[in-house]
């Protein structure tokens, strides 16, 4: 657990550095099958794909999607009153879902069959490694219609001083580069949230000369405390209460954040709550030497992870 404070100002937005945390855990291990994706992008010349929209919704008490909002990201506009206090575009009640750290089984595949029963979405920020662990669960938020945009490479603290500026924009870029991979086509969209909310104003800057929009919240669950469901449902209720709407930050790598949600969003719709998509204008640019450096990495797998029976067959003896 982090926690700082300290004021920062870049540009017109000044920002209040506040804590939260991840739990770094270690990608599953030994025997069971590698999570691996079973080869990089084909380098066939394709068009550029569109996303699928969102089933259609058969629960007349859904949640559901009341809005849906498009983003121009050029310039780097921040989101979420915690740290950027300049557009309060949400309206009374309304609200919007994020879900960090993902993508991990379970958890991750847990969250997507609530928000599809709720009809509903959120934007998802996963973390680069993950993604390349679990390409395929990323693939599954892309496929049922959510936002996706990037939390990093490595969940590293930005603000960590023995980080050089070139290695904050490694993180940054490589994390876009990662999804981007993982996602084997489609450009993730150019929405990214710093690791516990903290905020170095160069990367703030440098965010915004890349068109990137950053995402604080409006109210943190602190799902990665809470030590029961109840606990992230009670919380999230008390504070959505409290403000009226707000961007809510979860963690889909959260076990009882999954299990939270169903009732989460009952209550949600029940006190009258609405959600907001967000979607961007146009997806990021990643920059080519960062995917490629991507195919560098030693985690990611270079060749089929087939077993061998599907790849040598005797023909004749
Ligand atoms: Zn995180």
């Amino acid at each position: 657990m982090r926690i700082a404070a300290g004021l920062i100002f870049a540009g017109a937005v000044s920002l209040l550095a506040s804590s939260t945390a991840w739990s770094q855990t270690p990608p599953a291990k030994g025997a069971a099958a590698p999570a691996a994706p079973q080869a990089a992008p084909a380098a066939a010349p394709a068009p550029a794909p569109t996303q699928p929209a969102r089933a259609a919704c058969n629960n007349p008490n859904a949640l559901g999607v009341a809005r849906t909002v498009e983003i121009d990201t050029a310039g780097g506009p921040g989101f979420g009153f915690e740290h950027f206090k300049d557009l309060d575009f949400l309206r009374d009640k309304e609200i919007v879902l994020t879900f960090d750290d993902g993508p991990w089984p379970v958890n991750t595949p847990s969250v997507l069959k609530t928000l599809a029963e709720e009809c509903t979405t959120g934007i998802f920020f996963p973390i680069g490694k993950h993604a390349t662990y679990y390409p395929e669960i990323l693939r599954q938020v892309y496929a049922a219609g959510h936002t996706i945009g990037s939390h990093t490479w490595s969940h590293a603290a930005l603000v960590n001083k023995k980080l050089s500026e070139q290695q904050r924009k490694d993180e940054i870029e490589l994390g876009f580069s990662a999804v981007k991979w993982a996602l084997a086509g489609p450009s993730p969209a150019p929405f990214f949230r710093f690791p516990a909310l903290q905020h170095p104003p160069e990367m703030v800057t440098y965010l915004g000369t890349r068109n990137i929009a950053i995402f604080s919240c409006d109210l943190d669950s602190f799902d990665f405390k809470a030590s029961k469901p109840q606990t992230v449902i009670d919380t999230v209720m008390r504070k959505v209460d409290k403000l009226g709407k707000g961007i809510i930050l979860m963690h889909d790598f959260q076990k009882h954040t999954a299990e939270a949600l169903p009732e989460l969003l009952k209550k949600l719709k029940a006190g009258g709550y609405k959600v907001v998509a967000m979607r961007a204008k146009s997806p990021v640019q990643t920059i080519p030497q960062y995917d490629e450096d991507l195919h560098k990495q030693a985690k990611l797998p270079t060749v089929s992870s087939r077993p061998v029976s599907s790849v040598v067959q005797t023909i004749s003896e």
